[in-house]
């Protein structure tokens, strides 16, 4: 099976790779590992082309995972990607907006390899 190729977007280095630790401890094929801190520097990683699926932080300075999803949908290979979005508590109308714009689902912080493997594999054509 090929590996996957993820983008992991979030201004918090530390936050990015507990998302990449938990990816691979949830059993998935992750191959390449792509990281940006702001939905700005996500698009140019968007542009380079043949991203699987891609997690985002919401709230993050330059351009917020809302504004990321909406610009995302302009890039010709940003089509068809997957977005799933990091939240935290209380961003509970953030999160109702990012799925009108495109988000096929969420996880909360604090989240488990389980609750990361049981939003994303759905998603990849991974049976859990
Ligand atoms: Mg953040």
């Amino acid at each position: 099976m090929k590996k996957l190729k993820v983008l992991i977007v979030d201004d918090s280095a530390v936050m990015r790779k507990i998302v990449e630790r938990a990816l691979r401890q949830a059993g998935l094929e992750i191959g390449e590992v792509l990281e940006a801190s702001n939905g700005a520097e996500a698009l140019v990683e968007v542009e380079k082309g043949s991203l699987d699926i891609i997690l985002s932080d919401i709230n993050m300075p330059v351009m917020d995972g809302l504004e990321f999803l909406k610009n995302l949908s302009k890039v010709e290979a940003g089509k068809g990607v997957p977005v799933v979005m990091i939240t935290t508590e209380g961003s509970e109308a953030r999160v109702v907006e990012a799925l009108s714009v495109g988000a096929k689902g969420y996880i909360r912080k604090p989240f488990t390899p389980e609750q990361v493997k049981e939003r994303v594999a759905p998603l990849i054509g991974v049976l859990k």
